[in-house]
């Protein structure tokens, strides 16, 4: 950097900004002849001198400079030739005459949000920006909000991209045409002017950014011709340039190595290369930096490719940056004429010689050696120029298409991700319907993508299929490149055409040929074969296989919508293909062997010889499944119904096409069946996908169909018995006693598995009508029955129905189409989310054996029906739904129902079931037989009751029943079995389906025989006694299960009795949320105490208070049990306690107050407090102490095996208490009440008190010791005082040892120091956490409208008056004199004590805390009265008066808010005199005071000092165990009974009044204060007195309560906010995690290098760091992208919390993935400010970190 300033002369271009006209420069330019020659000079010689001096620690002021050097030197010229006047006028004029086209076309940033249309969008790529939407009926559609990636633009105006509504209000045509040519609405001159100038400037910056290819290695020191600089410094820079494979760390440590620099400086420019995508690291000579980059490349060159460094010229560096800015300036002139922008297009794609010779393939074609801000420049330009013109976007489209293969290729091979490619503007030219197929008409795209994408999957087995071998991290990220190409794929197929044409249908099914090749390649790959003997040794890849699949599977999809849109020609050509394809690639299938013959119930077949437990097996079947689902469509056509003979079904040999799938369902069900053990998870998890939503369209549901065709084909006996024997089940169905099971067959339980399988199979092949084409139904009936099954399960939030659905090409599922019409939406509370219920009236439609349905959903689901409908006094058979009707060309799958081998086969089953137990038969597969049985019933009832006239039904299901079983075993008939079963009492269980089956049997009998002999008579004959029998069956079982019920019941209860251990409970009642707990008040603890007196005497400080000091406490230690009461010369009892500090009370987050502060005096803003906690749980003090040790041990322990935090410090003390796991990190000793105040005869006046204490100070100032060791004081000592007195101290040391240890952990925490118990300011921080304990909940109470007494919970109630009594006691374990020192600097702010320096002015001090201090420190001093005559309850009596008058002159000064004095008339009452008489007297001595009516002051008063009042009752109840008046307790609090309870007049300036004489020194000499004036005028503090606060705000009162901040109620309004936000380190860098401080607004930039700050000695993020300032240690926040709220707690503490924004469904949606429009739900954003009120995000944090220890992993200090 030494060389740089040497070398320049900083001043030189300055003074060429004096001296330099561009008017000049451009009228040179105008009457020159070769025009580049001229601009190229003028380049060459400013570019270098202007641009790229120097590097690194460049100041804005620097960069301001350059900036206006490039305007005004090199621009402006440009700009003048241009317009040909000046620029602003000239622009201003262009803009005024264009008529610009209706594209909004604004480019989105990262982060900023983008809505969809739902209803309107053509695809979900279709998006319009914020303004648009806004101004756009869309936003009453259902709409789709996202954040933006960056890159691609706003769709608005764009007709093609929407259904309907393109337009917003904006750019709605207004009438006129957009011209034909714009270029016409130019002046020719201007034309001109603009082709040469934009030719000559575009083909300067395509030559120095793409360089020169040839010769890489001189690249960097030359110069297209012409630009050579006029003498050539030997000045270079050390570029570096960023790479996908080097860390952020590495990058950083090679840096500071190699350059030298600080670690700052070394993030500096790592962030940069990072954005940038390179950065110049150091400037000098030549050896200067060729030094530096092998040293860089030596270092990172040793594990992987060294990173990127180049040696460049500085004018190479100087030119390539203005060739960015000329881009720029290029894109921001079109901008103003759609004219100027056709031209630039022109010159853009203007051809040259040979192919690709414009000046746009050029770009592209070195995209990807271009570094990312280069990319990003030019990008940005194509996108405001040739996508914005339709003409030339459909040029330009052109070119792209026929460069696609290269442009991917070379992606491929690069490294940066695909949002810096150009391959990503496929996007915008792709899902342009017209384009798309105009590309695929004339270019062969469809084939083109498909071609480029199998090329690059090169591995391949002997077969010709994919082989994905050992999945390494990098095959992994070029397959994830690759997929990109089927995303292109999808886009161009999104929306089947409407119209087709002949060269569309040409090119399609050639594409499709192509597909086929690419689908061969996946049939049969990733083959299994079972392993036997011992497992496999090494797990097979299959996710690579899988995750083909799952892209390639809505392209299948699409295909088939496109074959569906023409089913003439192309879906008939595509079934042809598809099937010559499927049998050139059935080589799997073995033919020439010798086929294997099969006979059953009278049929015989012949099939392969072929076992799936023993052979090669395949998952990926997609030829196979293609053609099922082309099937499908070819049977939904008229050609199906009318002429099926007509159909391509000639050549088909239905056992051969279902042979496949059939396998693959075997396999599924061997592997249920526990056969395929040993081959690992990887089988498992095929196994899972491929019934799993993502996958199962195209290939479970596929294989069903393929299954269901076949069946149509063939004979069911056939069929059947195909399927027998590939379950390998057929000897157990055919050898000749079928009816009897062998037990002794070893693998009984697998093949009774494989049976339960197979007839589910069955079930499916036969029942799942629901897709069109195989039933007659509705595009809708099937997704409405998908979401009746999963609602029989439970109810069910709307995201979760959404994942059981599949989705579409447009990513929809249909939904929200159906879901009003079957369930019922009930919406969440504070907490959960909303749920649909199914509508009862849907259960009907209920299918047990619903084919997605996994094995425990369906039980579950088995369960729920059960159950409701034992609810409804209903039987609990659950026969099948009435199916749809099927479609004509699979009309015969009925037949399967009746057919001779399945009748066998269920004639066996129930054959087995006649015997109970045994292992012969299970439950399944007699509900399955059943089901069947019930199938065929209801079909044949069905057939019955819709057949016309007199044509014969032939279904003769019941009639077959009937028939007696086959010889030899001659047991009777179907029906005969199940008679027989009806009453067998093992099957209990099935008896009402059983009966349901019999019922129906009957009522088939009545139609046929009504049909036949037209009588009507039969049908309730014989029903009758069948029904009172079965009454009977109800009512027996009805007893049965309540007494069942009750014993369940008795259970529970003994079972929740015996549940000592809470932990759960209490976790449970935890997430409840704390306001719950809070309703377990301790009300109730109020009526002992307060029942035995009367109400008169309720008065808690004086002497006339009445104490509590008769009451005991008993008390339990949780860890010993053990009994003990709490006495001062007793075992020390302790309560659990978490103390931190606090901002909550604040209105001000921007101070920090220092550790080394004095808490002497609390400024009114109370900018930081110590605020203490407990749950309330008690231990013994020894018992704490051992199990603290315990936990420290452990602690250590745990540290040596393995590294890593808990959710607790235990280095600073922290502990989960050892009953409710709460975060705890001290205990609060208990103490026992204060004595009864002893009634003196005369206490003394406030006038002698005052004297006597004043006196008393003034003889503790002055006196010392002797060396004697006697006291002896200059001043005289008050009678009845003795100055060597020295107080016994009341408490045993156990007790005295805590009263230490919880002032010390107060200290600690409270001031950020570390412990010292010589410290004087001790006691002082320990009464702090006093009042402000106390204040915070005072303020709660108030804000909630709640009672001052009774409505806090126990554990706060305990903890309050624990620490009070605390707090009282404090002094006995400091030295006295420390003590009498607070209490005269305290006394001194009220009454003048000239020994007192820096007294503060009574503005700047809160008079709860002064309260508080004085009467906490005050004891000590009374300790020393051995007269008797005055009880320590006089001078606190004395305090508060003394207190409460200098609060009301603190309130009556700052009352003035300038408002219109509202006269008021009326005599006015005793307070409004009293209050206008010492405002009077404070306007005489304040002149600045203004004038305001005696009622507003009164009121102001009122309401001002009221918080003090209730704070002040709060601390002597506490203080004095005083019980409170009744409707304190229980109402809102009369003012008088507050006062009484205080034991001060209603009218409180009687205080004032009675002792005017006394207090007008004393005020006067409040308000003579040097520091009042100032603050009252609002200005700057007197120099004299230390500033407490900065900024010298006068608070004024009531203060206002803290609340949140105010958020916006549409979520999308902040992540807009978010988007523009920028880091504010990195020159305008768009931050990657705006996060919003929820307590004061801050908008930070989290989780990113670029923001992190050092704090006490160890870097932090953003988040932390803020914490630190605003929040004491304690943030919430809001991750504005993420939609999630953090909660933060020192510095290694977090957690994650559900944010107050819910979508219309009642649900979050943390890390916005499902994009539905997110509004403010005040509620859950109350109960979150409550929390942090409460001062509860620590405890939250801790049991999270508790309840899941993943988040204690988190690094939360870099957030
Ligand atoms: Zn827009
Ligand atoms: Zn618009
Ligand atoms: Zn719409
Ligand atoms: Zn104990
Ligand atoms: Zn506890
Ligand atoms: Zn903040
Ligand atoms: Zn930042």
């Amino acid at each position: 950097m030494a060389a740089a300033e040497s070398e320049q002369d900083p001043s030189s271009p300055s003074g060429e900004f004096l001296s330099f006209s561009a008017r000049d420069t451009a009228q040179r330019w105008l009457a020159a002849s070769d025009l580049k020659q001229e601009v190229y000079r003028h380049l060459a010689l400013y570019v270098p001198r202007i641009l790229c001096q120097g590097t690194g620690g460049r100041d804005s002021r620097e960069e301001q400079r350059e900036e206006l050097g490039c305007q005004l030197l090199l621009l402006a010229p440009l700009e003048w030739f241009l317009l040909g006047a000046e620029p602003g006028a000239g622009l201003a004029h262009l803009q005024q005459n264009n008529r610009p086209s209706a594209l909004c076309g604004h480019v989105f940033k990262v982060g900023e949000p983008t809505y969809s249309c739902r209803e309107c969008a053509a695809d979900p790529t279709c998006v319009l920006c914020m303004t648009c939407f806004l101004g756009s009926v869309h936003k009453e559609h259902r709409y789709r909000m996202t954040t933006s990636g960056g890159g691609g633009f706003c769709d608005c105006g764009d007709t093609e991209a929407w259904k309907s509504s393109p337009f917003c209000q904006t750019h709605l045509p207004d009438g006129g045409e957009a011209p034909e040519d714009p270029v016409s609405q130019l002046s020719p001159d201007l034309v001109a002017r603009g082709y040469s100038l934009f030719s000559i400037l575009l083909k300067y910056a395509v030559d120095l950014l793409t360089g020169d290819q040839q010769d890489q290695q001189d690249r960097q020191d030359r110069l297209p011709e012409g630009l050579e600089p006029p003498e050539r410094a030997d000045t270079y820079f050390c570029m570096l340039f960023n790479d996908e494979v080097h860390t952020y760390e590495q990058v950083i440590y090679t840096l500071q190595k190699a350059v030298s620099c600080s670690q700052r400086e070394a993030v500096s420019f790592a962030t940069t290369v990072d954005r940038d995508g390179r950065k110049s690291v150091r400037y000098g000579d030549f050896q200067f930096c060729d030094q530096a980059k092998s040293v860089i490349v030596r270092n990172t060159g040793r594990q992987s490719k060294p990173l990127r460094v180049q040696v460049m010229h500085s004018s190479v560096v100087a030119h390539q940056s203005f060739a960015l800015k000329a881009l720029s300036w290029l894109g921001g002139i079109i901008q103003y004429s759609d004219g100027l922008r056709r031209i630039l297009c022109q010159v853009g794609l203007q051809k040259g010689e040979g192919e690709n010779s414009t000046l746009v393939d050029h770009l592209m074609l070195n995209d990807s050696k271009m570094w990312k801000g280069a990319r990003n420049v030019y990008h940005q330009l194509l996108m405001n120029s040739l996508l914005m013109d339709l003409k030339f976007k459909k040029i330009f489209a052109i070119q792209f298409a026929k460069n696609y293969r290269r442009l991917q290729t070379d992606f491929m091979e690069d490294d940066h991700e695909r949002l810096v490619s150009v391959t990503s503007l496929s996007v915008q030219l792709f899902t342009v319907p017209t384009m798309a197929r105009m590309l695929m008409v004339d270019q062969d795209l469809m084939g083109t993508i498909i071609r480029t994408f199998v090329d690059q999957l090169r591995h391949r087995d002997l077969q010709g299929r994919f082989q994905f071998d050992r999945y390494t991290a990098q095959q992994a990220f070029r397959f994830q490149r690759v997929q990109n190409l089927i995303g292109d794929l999808k886009y161009v197929l999104m929306s089947p055409p409407d119209q087709w044409t002949d060269p569309l249908r040409i090119k399609f099914l050639e594409g499709l040929d192509a597909f086929l090749d690419l689908l061969r390649c996946m049939q049969g790959m990733d083959p299994v074969v079972r392993q036997v003997g011992q497992h496999i040794e090494m797990e097979p890849e299959w996710e690579a296989a899988f995750t083909l699949q799952m892209k390639l599977s809505p392209v299948i999809s699409m295909i088939q919508d496109w074959c569906r849109s023409d089913p003439e020609v192309v879906l008939v050509q595509a079934y042809r293909k598809v099937l010559s394809m499927l049998s050139q690639s059935s080589g799997g299938l073995p033919d020439g062997e010798q086929p294997l013959s099969l006979v059953l119930a009278g049929h015989q077949v012949e099939t392969f010889r072929y076992q799936v437990s023993q052979e090669r097996v395949s998952i990926h079947l997609p030829l196979c499944r293609l053609l099922a689902g082309l099937h499908v469509l070819l049977s939904r056509t008229e050609v199906a119904t009318r002429f099926p003979e007509q159909l391509p079904l000639g050549e088909l040999a239905p056992p051969l096409l279902m042979e496949l799938p059939l396998r693959c369902l075997v396999l599924c069900a061997q592997v249920h069946a526990g056969m395929w053990r040993r081959n690992g998870f990887s089988l498992i998890n095929q196994i899972y996908y491929y019934h799993n939503v993502k996958c199962r369209v195209e290939m479970f549901d596929k294989d069903i169909v393929m299954l269901q065709a076949g069946a149509s084909m063939m004979d069911p006996n056939h069929f059947l018995m195909i399927v027998l024997s590939r379950f390998e089940l057929f000897h157990v169905f055919s050898s000749a006693d079928a009816r009897k099971r062998y037990r002794d067959n070893k693998d009984l339980v697998q093949q009774n598995t494989l049976i339960e399988e197979m007839l589910h199979l069955i079930i499916m092949v036969i029942g799942e009508r629901y897709v069109a084409g195989i039933g007659q139904v509705q595009p809708l009936d099937e997704v409405r029955r998908e979401i009746i099954h999963q609602l029989s399960i439970r109810p069910m939030a709307h995201s979760e129905l959404l994942k059981a659905l599949p989705e579409n090409g447009n990513k929809e599922t249909g939904l929200e189409r159906v879901i009003d019409s079957v369930a019922s939406f009930k919406k969440p509370g504070v907490t959960g989310r909303g749920l649909y219920e199914l509508r009862p009236e849907w259960n009907k439609h209920f299918n047990l054996y619903f084919h997605h349905y996994s094995r425990a959903d369906q039980s579950k689901a088995e369960e729920a029906q059960r159950k409701s409908r034992r609810q409804n006094g209903e039987d609990t058979a659950l026969p099948p739904p009435p199916p749809p009707p099927l479609c004509h060309l699979l009309g015969s799958l009925v037949n399967l129902l009746q057919c001779d081998v399945l009748l066998a086969l269920e004639g066996a089953v129930l054959q087995w079931s006649v015997e109970p137990g045994g292992g012969s038969w299970t439950e399944s597969m007699l509900q399955r037989v059943l089901h069947l049985v019930a199938m065929a019933l209801l079909e044949e009832q069905q057939q019955l009751e819709n057949r016309c006239g007199e044509e014969d039904v032939t279904f003769s299901y019941t009639c077959k029943i009937t028939r007696p079983g086959e010889a030899p075993s001659s047991s009777g008939s179907i029906l005969a079995l199940l008679e027989s079963l009806q009453n067998a009492p093992h099957l209990e269980v099935h008896k009402d389906m059983i009966t349901w089956i019999l019922k129906t049997v009957g009522t088939i009998k009545t139609i046929r025989e009504r049909t036949s002999t037209s009588s009507t008579f039969t049908v309730s004959q014989g029903a009758g006694p069948e029904e009172t029998g079965r009454d009977r069956d109800k009512a027996e079982r009805k007893r049965k299960a309540e007494m069942a019920r009750l014993r369940r019941e008795k259970i529970m209860a003994q079972m929740s009795e015996m549940q000592k251990h809470f932990i759960n409970e209490n976790k449970d009642l935890f997430q409840q949320s704390l306001e719950e707990m809070e309703a377990s008040t301790s009300a109730a603890e109020y009526s002992s105490p307060s029942s035995a007196l009367t109400c008169a005497s309720k008065v808690c400080v004086g002497p006339r208070r009445v104490g509590g000091a008769d009451l005991r406490q008993l008390v339990t230690c949780i860890l010993c049990q053990e009994e003990q009461e709490v006495r001062g010369a007793g075992k020390a009892m302790v309560l659990a306690a978490f103390v931190q500090r606090s901002t909550v009370l604040s209105r001000n987050h921007t101070c920090t107050p220092e550790p080394g502060r004095d808490p002497v005096f609390m400024h009114p803003d109370l900018p930081v407090g110590v605020h203490t906690a407990s749950c309330g749980h008690i231990m013994h003090a020894t018992c704490w102490q051992r199990y603290f040790e315990a936990v420290q041990v452990k602690e250590q322990r745990r540290q040596q095996r393995l590294r890593g935090n808990t959710s607790y410090d235990v280095e600073n003390g922290e502990f989960l208490c050892p009953l409710c796991e709460c975060l705890s990190n001290t205990v609060i000793p208990l103490l026992p009440h204060l004595a009864t105040p002893g009634h003196s005869p005369d206490p003394p006046s406030l006038e002698a008190w005052l004297q006597t204490t004043s006196q008393l100070i003034a003889a503790l100032h002055t006196c010392r010791k002797t060396p004697e060791g006697e006291l002896e004081g200059a001043e005289p000592v008050p009678e009845g005082f003795r100055l060597d007195f020295s107080p016994h101290r009341p408490f045993s040391s156990s007790i005295s040892e805590m009263i230490t240890t919880f002032s010390l952990a107060v200290f600690k925490v409270g001031l950020k120091v570390e412990p010292d118990e010589q410290d004087g300011r001790v006691p002082v921080v320990g009464w702090s956490t006093c009042a402000f304990s106390i204040q915070s909940i005072e303020r709660l109470l108030l804000d909630e409208d709640k009672p001052l007494f009774g409505s806090l919970p126990c554990r706060q109630d305990d903890c309050l008056s624990s620490l009070v009594r605390f707090g009282s006691a404090c002094w006995t374990s400091v030295p006295q004199n420390t003590v009498y020192t607070h209490f005269s600097r305290l006394l001194a702010v009220l009454v003048p004590d000239r020994r007192v320096e820096n007294s503060p002015c009574i503005l700047n001090l809160d008079m709860f805390h002064l309260l508080v201090y004085s009467v906490l420190s005050y004891s000590s001093l009374h300790s020393l009265d051995q007269s008797g005559r005055s009880s320590v309850d006089v001078g606190h009596l004395h305090l508060l008066h003394l207190v409460t008058v200098a609060h009301l002159v603190q309130v009556l000064l700052t009352c003035s808010t300038g408002e219109v004095c509202m006269d008021q008339d009326g005599g006015g009452s005793e307070e409004e005199q009293l209050t206008l008489q010492l405002y009077c007297f404070l306007r005489k001595h304040l002149s600045s005071l203004p004038d305001v009516s005696p009622w507003q002051l009164w009121s102001r008063v009122k309401a001002g000092i009221l918080p003090f009042l209730r704070a002040a009752a709060l601390f002597f109840h506490y203080l004095n165990s005083a019980a409170p008046p009744a409707d304190l307790v229980a109402g809102p609090g009369q003012w008088e009974s507050l006062c009484s309870f205080l034991s001060l007049p209603p009218n409180l300036l009687l205080l004032y009044q009675t002792h005017q004489d006394l207090l007008d020194p004393l005020v006067l000499s409040w308000i003579q204060h040097p520091g009042v004036p100032p603050l009252l005028r609002g200005g700057i503090q007197h120099p004299g007195v230390a500033p407490l606060l900065p900024g010298g705000r006068v608070t004024r009162f009531p203060r206002e309560s803290n609340r949140l901040i105010e958020l916006p109620e549409d979520y999308s309004v902040l992540i807009n906010q978010a988007s523009s936000f920028t880091c504010p380190r990195s020159g305008g860098d768009k931050s990657r995690a705006p996060t919003l401080c929820l307590v004061c607004g801050a908008m930070l930039c989290s989780q990113s290098y670029c923001c992190q700050t050092e704090v006490d000695g160890e870097d932090v993020g953003a988040c932390t760091a803020h914490t630190f300032t605003c929040g004491a240690g304690v943030g919430l926040f809001l991750r504005v992208r993420e939609s999630q709220v953090l909660f933060v707690a020192g510095k290694t503490k977090g957690c994650f919390y559900p944010p107050p924004y819910l979508d219309d469904y009642g649900e979050t949606d943390q890390g916005l993935k499902r994009g539905n429009p997110l509004h403010l739900c005040p509620d859950r954003y109350r109960k979150m400010e409550r929390l942090w009120r409460q001062h509860g995000i620590p405890e939250v944090i801790g049991h999270a970190q508790e309840a899941n220890q993943t988040l204690v992993a988190i690094d939360w200090q870099h957030l």
